[in-house]
């Protein structure tokens, strides 16, 4: 199959041949096939989410196990009744508050929606999505858009449409190239079902901005730590190995200048060794590492800059063949608790804490 890779600007005044670019992926979607487009959180591979043939192709495009049920991506209000058996009242609050945005909730599900696309549950997770290419796109394909992250299982997310092309080319009909995403991770997912909403997987609308609105939000165990083989957890994506880099990462968690010198000490030994070593920082620490290969992710000071840039620097250390990363921690409250679920999985939560001087 020869994937097709489109440009569209992403600012939402489409010109008459960006539209026409828009319609031909439309066109994909309402018959059956593949298109990767960008979301403001990453990049998805779409398919008509009422179409259990086009959901398989998703499984086997991604190499996702079949049981990690898929996101409905919908443009608008009147998209989601269909969908649903019901919309409960914290689902309604939610939705209101942050749609459109990088939040999906999980309703109970109609049987409109298959089987197949849901993983076998009797819910469904919804997003409405405010990128505006996702949402003409959407609008224009008249049905809901399953769409995971555009990227092969257990690689990290793409953030920019060259990273779907190296994990997609070949696999699917086009790729909707509409620049760098915003946000950079996936979006946050809260169960509906139950009468306290539940925090399934953390993102950038954040636990804090949850409560304000809700008031009780419960944390999925899962989001805390590793989830044992035979815990059946309710985001069934979060038993898989998930966002990982081919190299062996390792968090380094403490005082900032405690973090920087245990790095450079870890890093040594594995260069003495004859590793190819990678080593994660911020903007504030770059100039603290003198060996290795040294990417900054962001500033520290802006976690949204950290949110932006991780994927995009495992991929990049992916491609440079690193073998040891090394990655400074966060802070894990606002964005930073998306920032840390992501690392701590990429790690396979392989953690370094060390202490102030004081208290060793
Ligand atoms: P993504 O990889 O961004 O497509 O996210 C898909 C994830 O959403 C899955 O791995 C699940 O964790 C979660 N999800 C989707 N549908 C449901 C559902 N019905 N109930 C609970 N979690 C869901
Ligand atoms: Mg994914």
């Amino acid at each position: 199959m020869n994937t097709k890779v489109l440009k569209v600007s992403d600012e939402g005044n489409f010109t008459g041949e960006e539209l026409e670019y828009l319609k031909e992926a439309a066109e994909i979607l309402k018959h059956g096939g593949l298109v990767a487009f960008p979301t403001e959180t990453v990049y998805g591979l779409g398919a008509n989410a009422l179409d259990e043939k086009a959901a398989r192709k998703i499984y086997e495009a991604k190499g996702r196990p079949s049981d990690n049920p898929l996101i409905a991506h919908v443009a608008d209000f009147e998209g989601i009744e269909p969908l649903v058996s019901r919309i409960p009242e914290m689902g309604r609050k939610l939705a209101e508050a942050f749609w459109p945005g990088p939040m999906t909730l999980v309703f109970p599900k109609s049987a409109l929606v298959p089987l197949g696309t849901t993983g076998g549950l009797d819910t469904v997770a919804i997003r409405m999505p405010s990128d505006p290419v996702a949402r003409m796109l959407i609008r224009l394909a008249g049905v809901p858009v399953a769409a995971p992250s555009a990227n092969t299982s257990g690689r990290p997310s793409p953030t920019r449409a060259e990273h779907v092309y190296q994990d997609m080319e070949g696999r699917i009909e086009m790729i909707i190239d509409g620049g760098p995403v915003g946000i950079g991770v996936e979006s946050t997912i809260v169960d509906v079902t139950e009468e306290v909403p539940v925090l399934l997987r953390p993102g950038a609308v954040t636990m804090e901005m949850l409560e304000s609105v809700a008031g009780e939000v419960r944390v999925d165990p899962a989001i805390l730590g590793p989830v044992s083989p035979d815990l059946k957890p309710k985001a069934p994506g979060m038993k898989y190995r998930h966002y990982a880099p081919n190299a062996d990462l390792t968090l380094v968690e403490g005082p900032q200048d405690r973090v920087v010198s245990e790095i450079n000490r870890l890093a040594a030994e594995k260069l003495l060794e004859g590793y190819k070593v990678g080593i994660i920082c911020t903007d504030e620490t770059r100039d603290s590492y003198p060996a290795g290969m040294v990417r900054s992710i962001g500033q520290r000071a802006k976690e949204e800059t950290v949110a932006h840039n991780l994927y995009a620097v495992l991929r990049e250390f992916d491609d440079l063949g690193a073998q040891y990363l090394f990655s400074e921690g966060f802070p894990a409250d606002h964005l930073g608790q998306a920032i840390m679920n992501r690392l701590n999985k990429a790690a396979g939560y392989r953690i370094v804490k060390v202490w102030p001087e004081a208290e060793l």
